[in-house]
């Protein structure tokens, strides 16, 4: 059986959330919405759990309905997250990171707060006042 194929965010990113701790379909839901700023369908979830599952890469506690399971890697689920680590290199390291918003201006990252603009029609972030204005200097007439 050839082994499963990561072909997209949101399916690495449920390996590798369930490489973090054991939860929830509904939670990895929750938490892949967050790190990729896209939405995330039960459609898209559950039939991939379910493969994970056929596979033997995880294991399911509690009840039988799926919004009361959880979700657990099994040993043979950590070899295989060690394998894609090994393949995607790099950008699973970034892909773990939580999402830093960069100034548009200076490129430094905003850990929180900052400073928004809407310059010429895009809502842009920036460290702090002074970078808006030098963007809006070089960018606009
Ligand atoms: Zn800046």
């Amino acid at each position: 059986m050839p082994d499963i194929e990561i072909k997209n965010m949101v399916k690495l990113f449920t390996v590798l959330l369930l490489s973090e701790k054991g939860q929830h379909g509904y939670e990895i839901m929750k938490e892949v919405e967050k790190r990729t700023g896209k939405k995330v369908s039960p459609g898209q979830m559950y039939p991939f759990l379910k493969q994970l599952k056929m596979y033997r890469y995880v294991e399911t506690k509690g009840r039988a309905e799926r919004d009361k399971q959880a979700y657990y890697l099994t040993p043979e689920g950590r070899k295989f997250v060690a394998r894609l680590s090994e393949k995607f290199g790099d950008m699973f390291e970034i892909a773990i990171k939580p999402r830093l918003t960069v100034c548009a201006h200076c490129n430094c990252e905003i850990y929180k707060g900052g400073y928004k603009e809407r310059i010429n029609g895009k809502l842009l972030s920036f460290c702090c006042e002074n970078c808006a204005k030098g963007y809006r200097t070089l960018n606009t007439q």
